[in-house]
């Protein structure tokens, strides 16, 4: 798989304007460009940030604005008012801006120069003078931004702001999404529904849905040769049990498991889809259940939902490209089971088959185990432990009029006892603040059992996220309380009603 950020950039536009003089101008730009220079030298950066000629009237601003929103490899824009630029001439500019949007509230210098300042100091180094004039214009216009505080040879700048071109990047690629449905929801299932009328509006991802008779002649048409050299791979990469491995009694289930993945790959690529779909109830004449296949695909950066969950696989999506490169890893994932006992309250997630083995860095068996319901052949799954590592579980919610977005920081534990007879990959965490409260406030909020659990983001890139897509997000983390979650959920509930507008 190549780089989602490959080709891609931020722009930096700084604000200032003619009153200066050019020699003032010039230093300005100097200093603009020392700026993105330490930027992009933190390291820190998944895409290069691009300086570009400093900003002095209006209509170079709108003409700024306008190259940005139509140029495909700009992921969004950083703006900087080095000096006092008067808002007016930003309105034309800011009202056709359609990428994403970040205000670096910076200056040159570190620290005030006590000894030497005067007045041309003062005049040039006016950026908190700037902030304030350019940010006013941002509220009054109601531009959804992140602004982010502090000096560009500060680590904590550099990662607010590679966090900011984080979630831009997942913005760009739901707005590039086609997902692919095999079939349609579980039936009867509430939460997995949703208005994909409204996610394509909102987050510019197509969803559709294909017969499993498409992808079932794709995997008739699948030749042995390449069935060899798969199952060669997954002999190198996993253990492999034993009765699955070639000369086992059940290595053609292997081998089926191993035609399922190639046709999957095939479709996909076909379709330009990079996230799909499946449901158990809607098999065809597939002899297993896609799970081996779904969770390699998702390790490639694929974006899964089972039981026809498109709004999960758009999720799972956004977060691989959003940690692209970061340790840790994303999958689908659900809620099971709680463990109650005292001072081990924790949660157990797992899925019938799955789950994403960029959650573990061990290896993971491939093993073969009947799969209760469906009523298929038994299917080939890989089989390990999520990794102890900080995580964040997200889920997706239709709440009608509006998506809603949850999100709970979790931490992912060692079971405290080994789960022998468990046949599927597993993960246990224990929820922020505390396993009562997350639970309570998650269940308030009518956060999904579907969710994606990334352990390469903290919260604060998908509360970018949520931002630039517009979206509500609920955050459970250390500070969360019952009470204020539950006044909240009603402001909310006025709050974006509202903001709708007619
Ligand atoms: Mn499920």
């Amino acid at each position: 798989m190549s780089s989602f950020y490959e080709g891609r950039e931020l722009w930096f536009y700084t604000g200032s304007q003619d009153l200066y003089g050019e020699d003032v101008l010039v230093q300005v730009a100097e200093q603009s460009r020392e700026v993105v220079r330490l930027l992009n030298a933190s390291g820190l950066m998944p895409a290069p940030i691009v300086w570009k000629p400093v900003l002095k009237d209006s209509d170079a601003i709108r003409r700024a604005m306008l190259d940005a929103s139509s140029d495909d490899k700009v992921l969004g824009v950083i703006s900087w008012m080095h000096t006092f630029s008067p808002a007016k001439m930003w309105i034309r500019g800011l009202e056709v801006l359609s990428k994403p949007l970040l205000h670096l509230a910076t200056q040159a210098n570190v620290e005030i120069p006590w000894e030497s300042i005067d007045m041309d100091f003062m005049n040039l180094n006016q950026a908190a003078h700037g902030d304030r004039e350019y940010a006013y214009m941002l509220t009054r216009l109601g531009v959804a931004r992140t602004t982010v505080v502090g000096h560009a040879s500060q680590t904590a700048t550099c990662r607010r702001v590679a966090d900011w071109i984080r979630a831009a990047a997942g913005f760009a690629a739901t707005n590039e999404l086609r997902v692919v449905r095999f079939g349609d929801n579980m039936r009867h299932v509430a939460v997995t529904e949703g208005d994909k009328t409204e996610a394509e509006r909102r987050l510019g991802v197509s969803v559709n849905t294909w017969g499993v008779n498409d992808l079932i002649a794709v995997v008739d048409a699948v030749d042995e040769d390449e069935i060899d050299a798969l199952v060669a791979v997954y002999e190198a990469e996993y253990e492999v049990e034993e009765v699955l491995k070639k000369g086992g009694v059940r290595h053609d289930s292997l081998r089926y498991a191993a035609r399922e993945e190639i046709a999957l790959r095939r479709f996909l690529t076909e379709h330009s889809a990079m996230a799909f779909t499946t449901n158990f109830e809607d098999l065809g004449t597939l002899r297993q259940l896609p799970g081996l296949a779904v969770q390699r695909l998702m390790a490639d950066g694929y974006g899964f939902g089972a039981e026809g969950d498109w709004k999960t696989a758009v999720l799972v999506r956004a977060a691989k490209v959003m940690g692209e490169g970061l340790p840790g890893g994303a999958s689908l994932m659900e809620d099971y089971c709680y463990n109650f006992v005292e001072g081990e309250e924790m949660i157990l997630g797992a899925h019938m088959l799955e789950i994403c083995p960029s959650l573990t860095a061990s290896k993971p068996r491939v093993e073969i185990h009947p799969l209760g319901i469906g009523g298929k052949e038994d299917p080939v799954r890989m089989v390990f432990t999520a990794d102890t590592r900080a995580g964040v579980v997200v889920a997706l919610s239709d709440m009608r009029d509006r998506f809603r977005l949850t999100a709970n920081c979790v931490d992912l534990v060692e079971p405290p006892h080994d789960m022998p007879q468990l046949p599927v990959a597993r993960a246990m965490w224990k929820p922020k603040p505390d396993f009562f409260t997350s639970v309570e406030t998650w269940l308030m909020a009518g956060g999904a059992h579907h969710t994606c659990m990334s352990t390469q983001l903290g919260v604060e890139v998908w509360e970018m996220f949520a931002k630039i897509a517009r979206m509500e997000l609920l955050v459970i983390d250390e500070e969360t309380r019952c009470r204020d979650f539950e006044e909240k959920l009603k402001w909310n509930q006025a709050y974006y009603r509202l903001a709708e507008g007619l």
